[in-house]
């Protein structure tokens, strides 16, 4: 047989080289091969009149995907939740904050799910993004229940229930049924924080971690190995949004909401993308080890302590109690 032209060769292997870096910058078919979905142009925040609003905003990214939000009358951080169905189970991500009235509005939703899907009924699990008490408060109303799996939100139990065997670094996979998730830890903001990847629609869920707004950031050198791990994680996947669980900067590039704010007109949106995560790694690697609070245009980063922790407490307190004041008349205190 004759020998191929070696320029042949290296020809080929270029052009497959070529190809290869493609697939990874231009997902086909078009659309990327994820399952749509809608997010609001913008979401209820709670206020100016607090009588108006229902605590839990409803809203349907697509009919196996919901996203609930905390209204800011019932608790000012208003807290992202995260509902995603499966063929053989549903997961919750967060429980709310305050003293949410959260399971009857969840199971509720499940219920009309199920309906919707013609069967009896489908199994819950009730996890969460990270162990703080603005994501955890709802728990006890899921605990006992039937059909409902609660997985308590300290690391040494999300570490068994998602069978991590090398936390943070390895990546998980959880089958829901149908729906695929890829769960890996990202502590830093908290411990025993955790990244959710959907691939079914490409919604990459970061919790605390990465939002548009203050990132807390309690263990700075954690905290950077998670965005690198964030980067890496996916550098060959199609990431159709980056949703966190809060709201805390303005629709004004560099402007945040002050902290402790109930209601928040011109809210930025939620969803981030997978350059922001760039755009923190090279913000981070700037400080050069010297972490200190610097606002990015659609987030700013917030190194924090004991000490500012207590401060940040007094802070909110008096800006959510002389918003409390006002709240049924803060269409007027707004204008
Ligand atoms: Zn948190
Ligand atoms: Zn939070």
């Amino acid at each position: 047989m004759r020998s191929l032209n070696p320029w042949l060769v290296r020809g080929l292997m270029f052009l497959l080289m070529l190809a290869s870096l493609a697939m990874a910058y231009v997902p086909e078919p078009n659309g990327a091969g994820v399952r749509p979905g809608v997010l609001p142009d913008a979401w209820i925040t709670g206020g100016p009149k607090c009588m108006e609003s229902t605590e839990f905003q409803i809203h349907e990214y697509n009919p196996d995907f919901y996203i609930l939000r905390q209204s800011g009358c019932s608790h000012y951080e208003k807290p992202f939740l995260y509902l995603l169905f499966g063929a053989e189970e549903a997961l919750l991500i967060d429980t709310g904050a305050g003293k949410p009235d959260v399971a009857r509005v969840v199971l509720d939703v499940v219920a009309k799910w199920s309906e919707r899907n013609g069967r009896e009924s489908i199994p819950l699990t009730v996890a969460h993004s990270h162990n703080h008490s603005d994501h955890v408060a709802g728990d006890g109303q899921f605990q006992g229940v039937e059909n409902v799996t609660f997985v308590p939100p300290q690391i040494d139990a999300v570490i068994e229930h998602w069978g991590f065997t090398n936390w943070p670094d390895e990546v998980v996979e959880v089958d829901l049924g149908d729906r695929v998730l890829d769960v890996f830890g990202i502590p830093g903001h908290q411990q025993a924080s955790i990244a959710i990847y959907d691939r079914q629609t490409g919604v990459f869920l970061s919790g605390d971690t990465v939002y548009p707004g203050r990132l807390y950031i309690n263990d700075p050198e954690a905290f950077t190995a998670s965005v690198d791990r964030m980067i890496n994680f996916t550098e060959d996947k199609v990431v159709a949004h980056i949703l966190g669980c809060h709201i805390e900067q303005t629709n004004t590039p560099y402007l945040e909401f002050p902290i402790g704010s109930i209601f928040q007109p011109a809210e930025h949106r939620l969803e981030l993308t997978r350059g922001h995560l760039y755009e923190l790694k090279d913000a981070i690697e700037s400080m050069d080890g010297e972490f200190k609070r610097v606002a990015l245009r659609d987030l700013t980063i917030y190194p924090v302590g004991p000490e500012i922790w207590s401060q940040l407490r007094t802070r909110r307190a008096e800006v959510e109690s002389s918003q409390r004041e006002t709240q049924w008349n803060q269409m007027e205190a707004q204008q």
